[in-house]
């Protein structure tokens, strides 16, 4: 494997010209790509591309849209639209990962409960295709190519109100960079739509551990799905995860946590209408948390599991899961089970869109056991007719997890989508279009 960054446009398109095999990459927050040995996994002449090093701009349009040209953070692209009274609808927990990578990733993360996904807020985009050159997509144009994409996308009919499905949307023009994580071309730039800017807060609850008593959770689930186009998020950070956090930093006392996030201005109708239909929380248990608070409370959870498992030298075996709302409660009773197996595990997410991260956390001799009972979920998710991995893509390491959830529809629309955008197999071979 060769390492090589870019340092401008000119830099990149004089490679993409070699038809060289290449991953590129960014921020390399990917928890799917094992950057830290990628000799094993990349031939020796496939090259591993630095695309960070291309200095990144944005720009507010008149509409108020945001355009981001190469590499620009989602911490940036944040406080930018800040100061020009905008927000973002993306929120990813990972604030240093990039903003055009999460296209190529169809990134979600909190705010997907109010604001849907990163997908149907990107309005055009570039990307250099095969020969080095610019091209344009809108997401209003129907995608045209002679394939017959009828079948693939009454497959995909199931799963559009998912955040992402196993395999990308292939309807408008903007999907052939979206969600196929870098396989047909390299996004250049891309027009995000925004909203004004408006204070928020969050409504912060205390529950009882899902796993002794989920009865409230699943009250809760119930109730805020007719809350969503006041309630931004709804996120869940179970006993076990906040027990990672130093003492005055955990909220809880050995309890879950689930804390969604409003208006300011909503508050007290929320708070009310909230509290009208629940008969298991008591009012006692919820309350208003600051949202700097509550963001450091969200963004610290992971960072601190995983400064853990490096020290402990644990590998996190992690789950992606999403389901319908009629299989929420179906999928917390498998990680029940799954949490009686005796090895340390975490519950955290994405609460409302039914979108939790399961993690096992085990010691290398568990290693061979938690896959097991991964390829046991997978094989229920498929049963359950939900996505494997609803927001952190297939990467290297869910490729031999995905492949069960694909037919021929899928395989033989992927196989030409790779002859006609990447002819020399020069983007990513080794990604999931290739398996
Ligand atoms: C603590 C933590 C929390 C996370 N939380 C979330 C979350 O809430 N939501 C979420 O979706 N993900 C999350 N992730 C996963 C990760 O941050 C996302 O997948 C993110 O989009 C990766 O961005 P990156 O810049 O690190 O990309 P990289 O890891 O550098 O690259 C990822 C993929 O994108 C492709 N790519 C990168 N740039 C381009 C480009 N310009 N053109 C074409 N392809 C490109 C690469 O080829 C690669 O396949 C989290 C990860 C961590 C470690």
């Amino acid at each position: 494997m060769i390492q090589k960054s870019f340092y401008s446009q000119e830099d990149l398109v004089a490679h993409i010209k070699t038809g060289t095999p290449t991953l590129y990459h960014s921020s390399q927050t990917s928890t799917v790509i094992p950057y830290e040995k990628m000799n094993g996994v990349l031939g020796d002449k496939t090259v591993l591309g630095n695309l960070s090093t291309i200095q990144g701009s944005m720009e507010i349009l008149p509409s108020g849209d945001l355009r981001v040209n190469h590499f620009v953070t989602w911490k940036e692209a944040k406080e930018f639209c800040l100061s020009h009274n905008r927000e973002i609808m993306t929120s990813p927990t990972e604030e240093l990962a990039g903003v055009l990578a999460g296209v190529a990733t169809s990134c979600t993360g909190e705010r997907s409960f109010g604001f849907k996904n990163l997908r149907s807020q990107i309005l055009e985009l570039t990307y250099l295709d095969y020969s080095g050159v610019e091209k344009k997509l809108h997401s209003d144009k129907k995608l045209e190519f002679i394939f017959d994409l009828k079948k693939y996308q009454k497959d995909f009919f199931h799963y559009k109100d998912f955040k992402n499905a196993p395999f990308p949307r292939m309807e408008f023009e903007t999907d052939l960079m979206t969600g196929t994580e870098g396989q047909l071309g390299i996004i250049t730039s891309c027009v995000l739509k925004t909203i004004p800017h408006q204070a928020e807060t969050y409504i912060f609850m205390l529950l009882p551990k899902w796993e002794e008593n989920m009865l409230p959770h699943l009250e809760l689930f119930k109730a805020v799905q007719s809350f969503r186009t006041r309630v931004f998020a709804c996120e869940f950070i179970d006993s076990n995860s906040l027990s990672y956090l130093p003492l005055e930093k955990n909220p809880g006392k050995n309890q879950d946590v689930l804390f969604l996030e409003i208006r300011k201005n909503d508050f007290e109708s929320i708070y009310e209408d909230l509290l009208s239909q629940l008969t298991l929380v008591s009012e006692d248990q919820i309350f208003e948390m600051d949202a700097t608070k509550c963001r450091d409370l969200r963004v610290s959870v992971p960072r601190a599991i995983f400064e853990v498992n490096s020290r402990m030298g644990v590998t996190k075996k992690g789950t992606d899961v999403q389901v319908s709302p009629a299989y929420f409660e179906s999928l917390l009773l498998f990680y029940r089970e799954l949490g009686l197996s005796g090895v340390p595990y975490n519950l955290f997410g994405h609460f409302g869109d039914a979108h939790l991260h399961f993690n096992f956390m085990p010691d290398p001799t568990k290693n061979d056991f938690c896959n097991e009972k991964l390829e046991e979920l997978y094989k229920k998710v498929l049963e359950w007719n939900g996505s494997p991995f609803a927001e952190h893509g297939i990467g290297f390491l869910k490729k031999k997890f995905i492949t069960s959830f694909y037919g021929p529809n899928q395989l033989s629309l992927f196989t030409h989508l790779k002859k006609e955008f990447d002819p020399k197999k020069q983007f990513f071979p080794e990604g999931f279009m290739s398996c």
